[in-house]
């Protein structure tokens, strides 16, 4: 994975976004294993959504669970799927592919 150390992206209080496979961090932080594991899961999702499918799958998610209750950006599959196994150390090498599926629905 590309890794691009800014000063702007991304904005407000996160510290690393990961735009198709490639990760903005912001300046003065530093990506550890789990972080990195987390943003690489990101990666293998795009991958297998095509870019594109995951972007509109996870904006029409998150507006989605903006009605629900909870903090919607935590409740988005994608992310409940990188939350949930960041700190698995052998997850990248076990996962499935559409792994992020079974996090639709349990909460
Ligand atoms: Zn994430």
């Amino acid at each position: 994975m590309i890794i691009i150390h800014n000063r702007y992206i991304p904005f407000r209080h996160f510290m690393a976004i990961n735009l198709f496979g490639v990760i903005f961090v912001k300046k003065g932080f530093k990506l550890n294993e789990v972080d990195y594991r987390h943003e690489y899961i990101h990666t293998l999702q795009m991958r297998e959504m095509l870019f594109i499918f995951f972007y509109l799958w996870y904006i029409t998610e998150w507006m989605v669970r903006l009605l629900m209750k909870g903090n919607a950006y935590r409740q988005i599959s994608f992310e409940r799927e990188a939350y949930s196994q960041m700190h698995n150390p052998t997850y990248l090498q076990r996962r499935k592919h559409y792994a992020w599926m079974k996090y639709l629905k349990r909460r």
